[in-house]
């Protein structure tokens, strides 16, 4: 992953994730027809992440299935600029 930020303005940074929350329902993976595995979890996850230049932001999703039709697609948000 890297820092949406530092890629718009060409700089390099490492990132740093910070603590990440989960929701707790529950998921049943199931093999289908085919016999290929699927893992639907509905539960969102939200992580806060920091880089090494300072930007913070944070990301909501949930997990891909490993077949590729759930999930997957996490949203990115910044909070607004302070200065
Ligand atoms: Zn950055
Ligand atoms: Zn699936």
């Amino acid at each position: 992953m890297k820092c949406a930020k530092c890629v718009d303005e060409g700089l390099q940074s490492q990132v740093y994730p910070g603590g990440t929350v989960m929701t707790l329902m529950s998921s049943s993976p199931y093999f289908d027809k085919a016999g290929v595995y699927h893992s639907h979890d509905p539960n969102e996850r939200s992580t806060d992440y920091r880089c090494s230049n300072g930007h913070i932001w944070h990301e909501v999703g949930r997990s891909r299935c490993p077949a590729g039709d759930y999930g997957g697609s996490f949203h990115r948000s910044y909070p607004a600029n302070r200065d």
